[in-house]
């Protein structure tokens, strides 16, 4: 599928998401910006990718008028929200181009099968998940190993941003909190001390070809990304080259087509950098990659724009060290009054890049949007990076 008019003038392809939040909206700028059109399928009229696309289709994700519009429209489609029915893109699938694809997104829809996924997958890459066990009867309850705990209780489907969690310490706590999670199916995973947390995205074409950002590191804040870092000598080669690899293998053995992130753990082993344990996946560009749209010569979302329309995927080369800064709806908020970020003062220090998802409601722990500090190394972005922080407050 290639950009820009046809030969003689006819409209340029267009292609499709589902999910008008802040990822479909970048999505839709590096779609754009290599001259294709971009279509949007999200219930929502105001949604932050619905506003920018060229089509805005504001039905639900299982309508089946909304979904024959998209098809019509587009010469392929690709999701943003990782919760879009699994079964919609199969459908879509029959008549165009769906990149990622339907099995892929299924399995990173549920915490059961995307361990089970990574399990297997540590056969030839080494890095498995963390040690868990599978709630979905009351009786599960029983067997939970005295290992487990204290443990991190997860919904099943559906968490995002420490969502559908609960931290259970006895065993006599594990019943009130499935009960709390409407005791849908969980997982119960052993908390692990985190040294660290790394995420690597790679884009993998239909071909099997596949090309990598560099590994980032991020710093969460209550269940939410708070902070990305990324430059060179900012982790250990041999950790870095691991979760890297082992990634590659996820992604190959889910025969995945599009942008994947994966999420790692570092914990003790009693070794110098530690060892990985797979988090979790997301069939999507993810928030921890948005650095590279400012620190990199092809971005996450160009990738994704890539892969989707069989176009070649090279290898980004990151020219900066970066450091990204999340920017929560909390910031427009002193003691209970609203308030308006200081942009001025940020957008004063060298090399900060604001990207503001055009949410005009700031709710406190809402993603309004992100700074990334490019520079020359990682101590001189870190320098920016917190000067950039004392400045909002
Ligand atoms: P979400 O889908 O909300 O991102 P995660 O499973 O990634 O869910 O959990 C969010 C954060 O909670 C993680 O990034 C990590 O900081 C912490 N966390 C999750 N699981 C564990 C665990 N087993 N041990 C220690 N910390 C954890
Ligand atoms: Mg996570």
């Amino acid at each position: 599928i290639l950009p820009g008019p046809l030969a003689g003038g006819g409209r340029p392809a267009t292609l499709g998401v589902l999910g008008g939040g802040q990822l479909g909206r970048m999505f839709v700028h590096a779609a754009q910006a290599m001259g294709f059109q971009a279509a949007v399928l999200d219930p929502d009229p105001a949604s932050p990718a619905g506003r920018v696309a060229d089509v805005h289709v504001a039905t639900a994700y299982d309508d089946e008028q909304g979904l024959a519009q998209l098809m019509q429209r587009c010469e392929a489609v690709t999701t943003e929200f990782e919760n879009v029915p699994a079964q919609v893109l199969a459908s879509l699938a029959a008549h165009r181009p769906v990149a990622p694809g339907a099995a892929a997104v299924a399995v990173a829809q549920d915490r059961r099968a995307e361990k089970a996924h990574f399990a297997a997958s540590a056969r030839s890459s080494g890095i498995g998940p963390a040690p868990h066990a599978v709630i979905e009867a009351e009786a599960d309850l029983a067997r939970v190993p005295e290992s487990l705990l204290p443990g991190i209780l997860k919904t099943a489907r559906l968490g995002y941003d420490g969502k559908g969690q609960r931290r259970v310490t006895r065993r006599d706590e594990l019943a009130v909190a499935w009960a709390e999670l409407g005791r849908v199916p969980c997982v119960l995973e052993r908390q692990l001390a985190l040294r660290d947390e790394l995420s690597v995205i790679v884009a993998r074409g239909a071909d099997g070809a596949m090309v990598a950002l560099p590994v980032q590191r991020n710093l969460h804040r209550h269940g939410i990304l708070a902070v990305t870092e990324v430059f060179d000598g900012l982790l250990p080669a041999r950790l870095a080259q691991q979760a890297l690899a082992a990634t590659q293998a996820i992604a190959a053995e889910l025969g995945y087509v599009g942008v994947l992130c994966v999420e790692f753990f570092v914990v003790d082993d009693g070794s110098a950098d530690g060892a990985l344990v797979v988090n979790e996946m997301a069939p999507r560009p993810h928030n921890s990659g948005h650095y590279s749209i400012d620190a990199c010569d092809v971005s996450q979302f160009e990738l994704q724009v890539r892969a989707l329309a069989g176009l070649p995927l090279v290898a980004p080369r990151a020219h900066s060290a970066a450091v990204m800064l999340n920017l929560l709806g909390d910031l427009w908020w002193r003691d209970g009054e609203p308030v308006t970020p200081d942009w001025a003062g940020v957008l004063a220090l060298p090399g900060v890049h604001l990207h503001l998802y055009g949410k005009l409601d700031a709710r406190p722990g809402r993603k309004m949007g992100h700074l990334t500090v490019t520079a020359a190394d990682g101590h001189e972005a870190r320098r920016v990076a917190l000067q950039a922080a004392a400045r909002l407050g």
